[in-house]
């Protein structure tokens, strides 16, 4: 087996013709045939993934080739490729094929990637631990009997066990973070509206944006800077120059001032990831940093705020799968009312129904203005938060994470002890800032610590130039 150690380096293996993309493509299919017992994929497009790679590897003999050449890229099987199933890990979309291809997936198979497989997630991208999947579970590499974080638990595995270079996820308040914490990889949330949403199966649309999971900063830059842009398919899509990310990591120009807020590390965190963090902002204080004590005060509402909106805006969302139009229709129905009932009744999984409930619930009438307009203030509350902040730093430093990762099952009955495992990442998805998690150590039992960092709305760059820091100058040493 050739290795690399980043997508550049992959790339002049290929030029040089001392790595084969077909047979690379062929080494990810075997081991995810090996590793079939962590559940990270629903579909493995072995076919498309092979002529993807015979074309590519032609272009790359004819020196005409795209930016992520022969990457090999997982993507989250919320995100639409044409002609291939998008179920959503759901029941209800089990049978539905896509007519279309998700815009940032476009711009990957543009760029010369190669799509391998779609993974698995929790239901409509809705919980942290993989387990609520109609597909079962994905299990964390690290140790099979604790849960790899979710949503995006499949992507997070499928590039922690090895199983392609990169994957793309999705993160409404945190499942791009959270599962690369609790599997020891790169994952990064980028600003809301830098990547285009068509394609994209929704769950709350003013929340969800996508982004990769990577092996390294570099790579995630990369992938970045292709699926960044306006497009106008998505009229929320933001139109803003995209800068060359992965060229400019290497250039720190100043010493940025880091904030750590005393909200991140109260009551509930787990002691070796509090230990952990603080090892790595005294080393930063020690290459020079500067670290500034900071206050965010509205961060307690932040998970009451997060669940009234997103469920709102999810039980909007999800008012489309009728039995009508997609996917799964119950045939125990004799009037129509009955069969959008059964089907949804059916068709939907637990989770699922419950933020549909709640949704309903503080948009009825009677409760509109006590939940939901009082929680969109709050949501205001809390991007005032970091827009002062942001006048006093540039980054901002915290656990991505208040546990370590948890046993299959444990936290599954209680969905109010899940939600609080939310507590540090749903707040950047409230305000629509970008933040990454950096895999930083391993706990005394090796299970992944991670550290979040967040940045100023479409600042990126800094956050990237920060990581790209760390990476190589605290841990790669
Ligand atoms: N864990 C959070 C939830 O259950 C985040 C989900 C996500 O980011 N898609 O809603």
């Amino acid at each position: 087996m050739i290795t690399y150690k980043n997508h550049s380096e992959k790339l002049q293996k290929l030029l040089s013709g001392e790595l084969s993309l077909e047979e690379n493509v062929k080494y990810f299919l075997s081991e995810i045939e090996k590793k079939k017992n962590l559940n990270s994929f629903n579909f493995v497009l072995e076919e498309s993934a092979l002529e993807q790679a015979q074309k590519v590897s032609e272009k790359i003999r004819n020196n005409n080739y795209g930016k992520l050449a022969g990457m090999v890229v997982a993507i989250k099987d919320v995100l639409a490729l044409k002609d291939k199933p998008l179920t959503c890990s759901s029941k209800i979309l089990k049978n539905f094929v896509s007519l279309y291809t998700a815009t940032a997936v476009q711009k990957l198979i543009d760029e010369d990637a190669v799509i391998i497989g779609k993974t698995n997630c929790d239901e409509f991208a809705m919980g942290s631990s993989n387990e609520n999947s109609a597909f079962g579970p994905a299990l964390n590499p690290v140790d099979t009997t604790r849960v790899p974080g979710g949503s995006s638990g499949g992507s997070a595995v499928a590039v922690a066990a090895n199983l392609c270079d990169v994957a793309l996820g999705t993160d409404t308040g945190g499942s791009i973070r959270q599962p690369a914490a609790f599997c020891g990889v790169y994952g990064l949330k980028p600003t809301y509206s830098r990547v285009s949403r068509y394609g994209l199966t929704a769950f709350a649309s003013s929340f969800d944006s996508i982004g990769p999971f990577a092996h390294n900063v570099e790579d995630a830059s990369k992938v970045l800077e292709v699926i960044s842009g306006k497009d106008e398919k998505d009229s929320t899509s933001v139109d803003i120059p995209v800068p060359s990310f992965s060229s400019d990591i290497k250039t720190l120009e100043k010493k940025l001032r880091i904030g750590v807020p005393k909200e991140y590390f109260g009551e509930g965190l787990n002691q070796e990831i509090k230990d952990a963090i603080g090892a790595v902002i005294e080393k930063l204080k020690n290459s020079g940093f500067e670290i500034v004590d900071i206050s965010l005060p509205h961060n307690e509402y932040t998970i009451a705020t997060y669940y009234i909106l997103t469920t709102a805006e999810a039980s909007s969302n999800l008012a489309r799968y009728d039995g009508a139009r997609y996917g799964f229709r119950s045939d125990n129905s004799s009037t129509l009312l009955d069969m959008y009932m059964n089907s949804r009744s059916e068709g939907f999984g637990k989770e699922v129904k419950r933020r549909i409930m709640l949704g309903t619930y503080v948009l009825s009438a009677g409760y509109y203005d006590a939940y939901y307009r009082k929680a969109q203030k709050v949501r205001r509350l809390i991007k005032n938060d970091f827009d002062k902040a942001f006048e006093q730093v540039d980054v901002i430093m915290g656990p991505t994470t208040p546990s370590l990762p948890f046993k299959l099952g444990e936290k599954s009955e209680d969905p109010l002890e899940m939600y609080l495992g939310d507590i540090y990442t749903t707040s950047a998805n409230l305000a629509g800032i970008p933040g990454i998690n950096i895999p930083i150590a391993n706990s005394a039992e090796g299970l992944p610590i991670g550290l979040q960092i967040l940045a100023k709305q479409f600042n990126e760059a800094e956050l990237l130039k920060m990581s790209y820091f760390i990476e190589q100058e605290l841990l790669n040493k």
